[in-house]
């Protein structure tokens, strides 16, 4: 039995069984590959789910946290550090935010943007019973607070009761938002692009009819941009392309890529008006080590363009993948902006998953019948055209 498969056998009798793993055990990357413990190189069209956009082993990434952890990892939230100063610095000018609160994750920043919802809308009224409206297959995170506003009803289920005052509405039909919306609507949320939920893009008519139903009834709008933000589309976050700012957004996933850190952003009306001290805390978000990589990415996706990158080579990608939907009938649906693409198929697409990575090309689904291709933000044409070799052998 080689190496590969003890290690497998031994994760699937220590770990929790709550991931169904493809049976790979990767060692080391180095720019868009990945590389197994057995030394087999793979290209990499899922960057960890949308974390790792600069690529694997960059020097100045690497320095920078090297860094940081000789000079100092951790302090409290009590305290000032540098990193933290200049990440929340950083982040305001590139979101045109106000305010900024660090996590450990994404989840973590959702929950955070449903107490700032409630809080926000309880200083207003005084009232403890209002509702937020959030989208059906959407994707907001596995904690009760995120998992209650996941429009994904059977990663809900087992857990009821949810946290409460939760409506759904669908995706581009602003009149199921109208639907919902009543004089205990606090919020409406959405992901500016949808991610797990199966590659979904807001329409730009339907963000803008949000704001405005938004702006009317002093209703929150907040933009879950953990996946589809981080020039993943082109710009820094989705929502820029399409100039509807939102009030409250949530980061994550590439903000640190490989760093555990997530943050939510809002407006000084909000910031002003809603968390205040002994309302809200965490140990480790925002601490020196999360900050400076969020420093150190930030520096490199301005040096590198990382988001110009994306949204040219996130334009070859589309051109060739309408190729590709061209040639095969069961494809039934191509979406996406930037490096964050969808084909859908008639079927199941764990078997193209599955013999791609055979072939040493790393993809992913989101929901059962999409093939999602999310790769580092550094890849180029070239890679592209590996890529689509590759998938062309596995259809
Ligand atoms: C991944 C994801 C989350 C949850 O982030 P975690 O870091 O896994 O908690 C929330 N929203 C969206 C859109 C995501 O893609």
């Amino acid at each position: 039995m080689g190496k590969m498969q003890e290690y497998i056998d031994e994760a699937e009798a220590a770990l929790l069984h709550t991931y169904n793993r493809y049976p790979v055990v990767f060692d080391h990357g180095e720019g868009v590959h990945l590389y197994d413990i057995e030394g087999k190189k793979y290209l990499d069209f899922v960057s960890g789910i949308g974390v790792f956009a600069l690529g694997y082993g960059v020097k100045e990434y690497n320095d920078a946290l090297k860094a940081q952890v000789d000079k100092l990892l951790h302090t409290s939230n009590y305290y000032y550090n540098v990193p933290a100063i200049e990440a929340a610095k950083a982040l305001k000018k590139i979101s045109g935010m106000d305010r900024v609160f660090f996590t450990n994750s994404g989840a973590e920043a959702v929950e955070g943007a449903i107490k700032t919802a409630r809080k926000y809308a309880f200083l207003k009224d005084g009232r403890t019973d209002h509702q937020i409206i959030a989208m059906e297959h959407s994707f907001h995170g596995r904690t009760f607070g995120a998992l209650s506003v996941t429009g994904t009803q059977k990663y809900r289920d087992p857990f009821e009761p949810m946290i409460g005052n939760i409506r759904f509405a669908e995706l581009n039909d602003i009149e199921s938002v109208k639907k919902q919306v009543n004089d205990k609507t606090c919020a409406i949320l959405l992901e500016t692009l949808q991610g797990e939920g199966g590659i979904r893009p807001a329409e730009e008519a339907f963000l803008k009819e949000l704001r405005a139903l938004c702006d009317e009834k002093d209703i929150l709008l907040m933009l879950d941009e953990i996946q589809c933000g981080m020039g993943r589309t082109g710009e820094y976050f989705a929502w820029q392309r399409y100039g509807v700012k939102p009030d409250v957004m949530t980061s994550a996933k590439a903000l640190g890529c490989g760093v555990p850190v997530g943050a939510f952003l809002m407006t000084e009306k909000v910031g002003s008006a809603s968390l205040v001290a002994g309302d809200h805390g965490t140990t480790y978000g925002g601490n020196p080590l999360g900050g400076a990589a969020i420093c150190e990415v930030l520096r490199e996706f301005e040096e590198k363009k990382i988001p110009q990158n994306a949204a040219k080579v996130g334009s070859y990608l589309y051109e060739k993948l309408e190729e590709v939907k061209a040639a095969h009938a069961d494809i039934i649906d191509h979406r996406g902006l930037g490096l964050m693409q969808g084909l859908e198929f008639d079927h199941p697409v764990a078997e193209i998953i599955n013999k791609a990575l055979e072939k040493g090309l790393v993809l992913i689904n989101a929901g059962s019948n999409i093939v999602r291709f999310l790769p580092p933000l550094v890849i180029t044409e070239e890679h592209v055209d590996e890529m689509l070799k590759v998938l062309k052998e596995c259809l």
